[in-house]
């Protein structure tokens, strides 16, 4: 019998802190604690270790697509174990599994998106972004054009061209970051920065930050632009009608790179097959990851588009780039029946039609809280800003409190919910059924209720 079989909640907790360093975690306060357990799930619900179920409003880390228990990926995954467990595309060597689904994702993605460069994370997605970026302006003649806009409190993953990427300040105050050649305009987070202008006036506003910022750094230097359709983690900020189009213009006028980083909203999670579908995006480059696999197995890539992937083809020579699981073949045979599953089981249909939908009709009750200052969702991702007066404008003095206070409130009533500082989000699988949804925001409604009373005495 595993020797974990026999361990309780407290003896797990104490060999946790005893030997395991959690990513994004401050140690010493998670060890006096101690960690939350999760020991099985199934369908949109987790269980824990003293056998509480939880219903999952995050998808794990927003890529449990699928939602648990899917059967048809462990056999996948079985299956390509006992076939061709690992192989390398290094070498002038490939693999079925690889193959077969770089051409499922050149069918499922945007048309003009007809190559894949496999990675097997989406940091290490983004850091192929600014290594090819690069790579394909001094392809073309032009090694200046080598720097990377991006936005404040956008993520990218946790690398150092991931993290340099992410305009997330506390990362960049660890380990010297950002790295050379990156830099930051505002993001188009209206209930934030919008005070006394329309969404839409707005949106212009910070879409033109980005014209700005070309111009003061001269066109002939800037290889691309980046940012997530919907930002995830930085709060699922979701821009103004107005945002994309504009964006898209500049970066068509200024001959940049655009790069769409799919890897929360790619695979159904705005009700479409990419977020890029959604706001009319034309990347050039769409680093993917995440729901790419349902999170059952690591696996992230960038989908190249073919006029860029033409001149790397044709004049790039050879790419210095790539990793030991690039292609992975156990990997890819799960994400390519993830995908086949999505497709077949018409999941990215069912949310434009039925989950986001009802979602929307029910998360809308939840801005007249009186803690809820803004109740935003597109597809199957929500927010709720926690505010102290809704008719002040105002947030919490002290940032990040309220958000933790409702955080663990919503543990303590059995759903997830994550805290980006007084912002709540949601992220739920996207096979979650209205009656599931209905569940979900009767929570969130008791854990408001809860964590208003609990700010009213703090
Ligand atoms: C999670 C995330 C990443 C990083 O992916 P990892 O697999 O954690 O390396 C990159 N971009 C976005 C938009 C993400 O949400």
């Amino acid at each position: 019998m595993p020797k974990h079989a026999a361990l309780d909640t407290a003896e797990l907790q104490a060999m946790d802190a005893a030997h395991y360093l959690h990513p994004f975690t401050d140690f010493k306060q998670l060890n006096r604690k101690g960690s939350r357990v999760i020991e099985r799930a199934e369908g949109i619900y987790l269980w824990d270790s003293d056998g509480n179920r939880i219903l999952d409003g995050m998808a794990g880390l927003w890529c449990v697509n699928l939602g648990y228990g899917r059967k048809e990926l462990a056999d996948a995954a079985y299956a390509q174990m006992l076939q061709l467990p690992y192989y390398n595309s290094f070498f002038q060597t490939t693999t079925p599994p690889a193959i077969r689904l770089a051409e499922l994702l050149a069918e499922v993605t945007p048309d003009g998106l007809n190559h894949v460069f496999f990675t097997g994370s989406g940091s290490e997605a983004n850091d192929t972004v600014v290594r090819m970026a690069r790579h394909y302006w001094a392809s073309l003649g032009k090694p200046d054009k080598s720097i990377l806009i991006s936005r404040e409190n956008a993520y990218h993953g946790s690398t150092m061209a991931g993290a340099s990427l992410g305009g997330m300040k506390p990362m960049h105050a660890q380990g010297g970051l950002p790295i050379p050649g990156i830099v930051h305009i505002e993001q188009p987070y209206w209930f934030g920065h919008g005070a006394g202008m329309s969404p839409d006036e707005f949106g212009l506003k910070a879409a033109r930050a980005l014209e700005t910022k070309i111009d003061e750094l001269g066109e002939g230097r800037v290889a691309a632009f980046i940012a997530e359709p919907i930002q995830g983690a930085g709060g699922v900020i979701i821009p103004p009608d107005s945002y994309w189009p504009e964006i898209s213009r500049i970066c068509r006028e200024r001959e940049i790179l655009l790069v769409a980083d799919e890897v929360i909203c790619g695979f159904g999670r705005t009700g479409n097959w990419f977020g890029s579908q959604t706001y009319d995006i034309k990347p050039d480059l769409m680093p993917i990851a995440k729901g790419m696999s349902s999170g059952y197995l690591p696996i992230g890539g960038v989908m190249v588009a073919d006029r860029v992937a033409e001149v790397l083809i044709e004049r790039g020579g050879e790419f210095n780039h790539g990793f030991t699981y690039s292609g992975h073949p156990t990997c890819c045979a799960v994400a390519t029946r993830n995908i086949e599953i999505l497709r077949d089981e018409r999941v990215v249909e069912h949310v434009r039609d039925v989950a986001a939908p009802h979602l929307a009709r029910r998360w809308r009750e939840l801005a007249d809280h009186p803690v809820v200052g803004e109740a935003r969702c597109k597809g199957l991702l929500g927010a709720l800003e926690l505010v102290p007066d809704k008719n002040a404008g105002e947030r919490f003095p002290d940032p990040g409190q309220a958000g933790t206070i409702c955080r663990d409130i919503c543990f303590e009533n059995g759903i997830i919910m994550r805290a980006v500082r007084d912002t709540m989000i949601i992220s739920p699988p996207l096979v979650i059924t209205t009656d599931q949804i209905d569940e979900l925001v009767a929570l969130a409604g008791k854990c408001l209720d809860q964590a208003a009373a609990a700010l009213r005495n703090a």
